[in-house]
């Protein structure tokens, strides 16, 4: 029998044995899922979306054109890792009691992690007395390690380009484990929303790598970037898709990405608006490390002048001490705010005194701080994250991850206003909450449009070949926010009217909304105006 005739006759046994049972059509192992929408962060992100395109009637088109991104893509990057020292614990160390120390003759080769693992760059051991016991050595601070040989990785890449009805794509490149496609949609969305309410003419996008970053070393992260860019560089361009520092990339990055950019471009001169947030030596705009802190602060201050009050005095917390939590710190203090407690991915600090910040600046940036973590100021006692939330303080700024303020978090606030300093750190349940509670919220889209917003003045310096000074930065960006944060609030109370500064009558609804609603109507009306006057093309 052939195997042709034996599958046959298979098939017919089965059919006599079970004539009940219809044989399983081949793709029915293929069909597509059932495409009942499931809750994802992407979805919580866009409930305000709806919302605002149900209250002004956002033209059937736009809604869809805007409710998914342009373009989702994932690659993948590799890169070969070092060869590192990994501690063996006090108990395991003691089999290598004898183990002679290595003294090594480049100290400078080893880079030491903020897990404890050292790296071994360059040529670290190279003439030095190695004395190597199955696979482990000893350092002179007494400790013994395992020789890890580096190997290469895979690492998971992003970028969603969400919309550019008004501009080329534009958002931050984040280096963090806790990534997927489902956080850079709504990240990449926020950023269209953030560029049309801070009127830059940009649109959204945004993207990373699935990598902690505190696990590797410079020059591995080195090599993970220009290979990230490598890949990256067909989808993006100065008038295209222009990145810039998020969660756990800074200027440093950028140098990287711009530099594999524009190697061996004949006109890399002109090409330095690739990327945003560079050091103002190469390209950067004077302002941009402290923008998005110094946003913040101009939008907290300019709610306060609306109830003719002052920072003077005023108390605040801060979640999350990076650029934009140090910095919102830094200018809130300068301003005569008290800084009262604030909490990192390492802990919690609390001083009911009043923290002494640009101490604490020195504290985090301090090169033997490795985690640059708050904890261990001298200044501050420590205290348990959950405890953060409760501190009795005019202001929270949460300026860490999104989703942190759940709705039980939210019942527990002792603040009254919260000023939003990270993308989406409030879930829809903790927005109702605080609805009900009566804490005013200034949102993300307007609060931390600082960094887009200076973003921007690099671009056009880079583009205009120009250097503006900080002076003049801060004077632009501190009218761009308070013009479109008081648009905000007109919308808001339903106050359409025009002043020297702003004019919300095209933009108010006859009725009060949130503020969060406000800011997207505001998104909204200007983005769908550019479908409207300019048309779709086809
Ligand atoms: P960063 O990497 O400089 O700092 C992040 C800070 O958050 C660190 O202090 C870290 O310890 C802390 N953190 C991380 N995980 C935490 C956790 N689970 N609990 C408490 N703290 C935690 O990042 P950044 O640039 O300051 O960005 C912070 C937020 O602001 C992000 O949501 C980012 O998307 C948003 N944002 C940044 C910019 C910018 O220009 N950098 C602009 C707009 C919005």
């Amino acid at each position: 029998m052939t195997l042709t005739e034996r599958i046959r006759e298979s098939y017919s046994r089965a059919a006599r044995e079970e004539p009940t049972q219809p044989m399983a059509e081949p793709q029915n192992f293929m069909r597509v899922p059932d495409p009942t929408p499931k809750r994802t962060l992407y979805t919580d992100a866009m409930e305000i979306f709806h919302r605002a395109a149900d209250t002004i009637g956002l033209a059937p088109r736009v809604r869809l054109e805007l409710e998914e991104p342009d373009y989702e893509h994932i690659f993948y990057v590799t890169a070969k890792l070092k060869d590192r020292l990994r501690p063996l614990s006090p108990e395991a160390a003691r089999s290598f009691g004898d183990l002679p120390v290595t003294q090594v003759r480049d100290p400078n080769g080893l880079e030491r992690l903020a897990d404890g693992q050292i790296l071994l760059n360059g040529k670290a051991l190279l003439g030095s007395d190695v004395a190597i016991r199955r696979g482990h050595l000893r350092l002179p601070d007494g400790g013994v390690y395992q020789l890890i040989p580096g190997e290469s990785q895979r690492f998971k890449a992003y970028r969603v380009q969400h919309n550019q009805a008004r501009g080329p794509y534009k958002g931050g490149i984040r280096y963090h484990r806790e990534v997927s496609l489902d956080l850079f949609k709504a990240l990449a969305a926020e950023m269209t929303w953030k560029t049309a309410i801070s009127e830059v003419p940009f649109g959204g996008g945004k993207g990373g790598i699935q990598i902690d970053p505190r696990q590797y070393g410079r020059e591995e992260i080195e090599a993970i970037t220009l290979r990230f860019m490598y890949k990256l560089k067909r989808l993006i361009g100065p008038n295209i898709d222009i990145p810039a520092p998020d969660v756990g990339t800074n200027g440093e990055i950028m140098a990287l990405m711009m530099r594999q950019y524009l190697d061996g471009e004949r006109e890399r001169h002109v090409g330095r608006a690739i990327v945003t947030g560079k050091d103002v030596r190469i390209g950067g705009s004077e302002g941009r490390v402290k923008a998005t802190g110094r946003g913040v602060v101009y939008c907290i201050e300019d709610y306060y002048t609306d109830r003719g009050e002052s920072l003077k005095g005023k108390t605040f917390t801060v979640q999350g001490f990076g650029n934009v939590g140090s910095y919102a710190a830094e200018i809130m203090a300068a301003l005569g705010g008290r800084l009262l407690a604030v909490n990192d991915a390492d802990g919690t600090i609390f001083n009911p005194d009043g923290i002494d910040v640009p101490a604490l600046l020195a504290h985090v940036q301090d090169p033997k701080n490795l985690k640059r973590s708050v904890l261990g100021f001298p200044g501050a006692q420590k205290i348990e994250k959950q405890d953060f939330w409760e501190v009795p303080a005019e202001i929270l700024i949460p300026a860490a991850l999104g989703g942190e303020i759940t709705g039980e978090i939210a019942e527990k606030l002792k603040c009254k206003l919260i000023a939003e300093g990270a993308n989406g750190p409030t879930t829809p349940e903790a927005d109702r909450v605080l609805l009900k509670r009566g804490i005013d919220l200034i949102p993300d889209i307007i609060a931390n449009a600082g960094g887009v917003t200076v973003s921007y003045y690099e671009w056009i310096q880079n583009k205009r070949m120009e250097s503006w000074t900080e002076a003049e930065v801060n004077a632009k960006l501190e009218h761009a926010l308070k013009r479109n944060y008081r648009i905000i609030r007109d919308i808001s109370r339903n106050t359409p009217r025009r002043t020297e500064m702003h004019d919300s009558r095209p933009f108010c609804v006859g009725k009060q909304v949130e503020p969060r609603l406000a800011a997207m109507i505001l998104a909204l009306k200007r983005i769908e105006a550019h479908y409207i006057i300019e048309g779709f093309s086809q």
